[in-house]
This record gives structure tokens, sequence and C-alpha cells, in this order.
């Protein structure tokens, strides 16, 4: 939980969101749920990640107050267990945004136990996605542009809903939003343009919507990012599948998770260094000091970069 309330630079926004530190701001502020904002209030809004806090503060401004629950790249999203701050923020949330898909499953027990009448937004079900056939559902949709614009647009309408009198800033906001991610999705085809049907390797599958937009093809063994995302055992013979996929040309960029790692991905990740191979590091949540643009705006360049 993080203030991050100094962040200038943020053009989008009808008067810019304020983020709080979980605990304090929420128990003084006595918003309940609905109503507040009418009481000239802000809407208090719970999301998951500052991934998607950062999204309801652009669209919200400053009629929402945004409280991310995962919102350190320190944190590990597969493994977090919430708590009684949590619980309160939950119980008090005129909107809550979830990202689903099995990602943050600890989302639905707060809700429960809240018995929250608060509008709960399920980014996986907004995006679509759905597992291919035979395979996982990815449920990291927020490197999944138009999946997020849907997103935004949503948040946009719920926020419309709770607080008609600024309904036409939150459509606003989102719109202009959107045309940002317009660009990042310009951006991909671009790069698709380019380097269609070359191939790329990843940790785990974080990035790999933003991947497979720009063209790329997977060539990391599935047992292998499916085992790290898992934090399961990955067996000899897959890791030693991998760490020979980097030699001979076919992967031309390796996509790494920095913010979790294990002795075997820093082994696999050492193996595309030497064998040559471009390496980017990505994160599951915001890094700090960035907003959800200029974060992506910097994956889509760095990976464009490296594919020279
Ligand atoms: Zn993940």
């Amino acid at each position: 939980m993080t203030w991050n309330g100094g962040r200038g630079g943020r053009t989008l926004a009808v008067g810019a969101a304020a983020v709080v530190v979980l605990g304090l701001a929420a128990c003084g502020s006595g918003s309940s749920g609905s109503g507040s904002a009418a009481a000239g209030g802000k809407l208090s809004v719970v999301a998951a990640t500052n991934v998607w806090g950062d999204i309801a503060a652009t669209v919200g401004g400053d009629a929402v107050e945004v409280t991310s629950v995962i919102s350190s790249t320190s944190q590990d999203p597969h493994s977090f267990t919430s708590d009684t701050r949590t619980q309160l923020a939950v119980s008090k949330a005129d909107l809550v945004i979830e990202n689903g898909g099995g990602y943050d499953d600890f989302m639905d027990q707060l809700l429960k136990t809240a018995n929250s009448s608060a509008p709960v937004i399920n980014a996986v079900e907004v995006s679509g996605r759905q597992a291919p056939s035979g395979g996982e559902l990815n449920e990291h949709v927020w490197y999944d542009f138009p999946a997020v614009q849907k997103v935004a647009d949503t948040i946009a309408a719920d926020l419309g809903q709770a607080l008609p009198a600024r309904a036409a800033d939150f459509t606003a906001n989102a719109r202009a939003f959107d045309a940002q991610v317009d660009t990042l999705i310009k951006a991909e085809a671009t790069a698709k343009a380019a380097h269609a049907g070359e191939g790329t390797a990843i940790t785990e599958p974080v990035p790999l919507y933003l991947l497979d937009a720009m063209g790329l093809v997977n060539r990391t063994p599935a047992a292998f990012s499916e085992a790290v995302e898992e934090s399961t055992d990955i067996p000899v013979a897959v890791l030693d599948q991998t760490l020979k996929i980097f030699s001979g040309g076919q992967v031309k960029v390796f996509v790494y998770n920095e913010q979790t790692s294990s002795p075997e991905t820093e082994k696999v990740l050492a193996q595309a260094k030497q064998d040559g191979v471009p390496t980017v590091g990505v994160t599951e949540t915001l890094p700090a000091g960035k907003d959800y643009l200029a974060w992506m705006k910097a994956n889509v360049e760095a990976v464009t970069s490296a594919l020279g």
C-alpha cells in the first residue's frame, strides 16, 4: 500500500485522484460504501493491484480515493494473503476491481466476508479472454491493451452509476486514456510488421499478450513457464530443454519476470545472456514512480529495441 500523491505529469484525469495509505485515511474518512460521494466525500475504490488502481485513479480523477491491495514489486501477487485492514477497505468500497482468472482469489474471500453490495469489476471477465483449448488461461490481462481499454470503460461506467454528476468526466477520462493505449497498440503493430514470426521466450506468462500482439512466437517449453508460475518443481529434463532454446537464433528476445525469480529462472537468464540473446525484465505490478501508460510504453519500447 503506497502513497504516491507527488506524482505529477498526469494529464489525462480531470483533477488528480487521491491514492490512500490503507488503514489510516480509510478508517478516518468514515466512507461507508454507497452514498459517501453524495455527501461530498470521494468514491472509494479498492483495486487488487496497483495496476488496476492506477487506471481507476486515471479514470476517476479527483472524485475517487483509490486503495491498491498489492502495490509493491517486492510482493508476489500469486502468494499474497490479505489482512484486516484490507478487509475494512473492501467493506467500505463503492467499487471493487479484481483481476480474476485465479490471480487474486483473496479478493473473492474479502468480498464474501464484507458482504459488500459494491459493484465488482473482474478484469479477466471483462477482457473476454478464455483458456485456449487444452491450455491454461493467461490471467495477466493488463498486458493485453484492448482488454485494458475495456476495463477502463467499465470503470468509467460504474463510477458514473455511483456518481452521475461526474459521469461525463469519467467517460472523458476513459476516452483520453484509451486514446493513449491506442498508441501502444499501434507500436505493437509496427513491431509486428517487422518481426512477425520471430521467436521469444519467457519465464512466466506475464508479458505474453504483449509479445503475441507483436507477432512473436513463444518458444518456451510450456512445462517450464507453468512450473515457474505455479512455483512447482521444474523437472531436470524440462530445464535442460529450456536452456537449449537460446543457441541457434530461434529466440530473438528473452522476457523474464523481475518480480519473482528462482535458481532455475536465474540459470535460464544467464544462459540467454551467454548465448547473446537480448533480455528484457518485466514486472507484474506497477513499478514505483511510473503510471500504467509510462510503464507499458517502456515495456513495448524495450522489446522493440531488443528485436533490433
Ligand atoms: Zn503472474
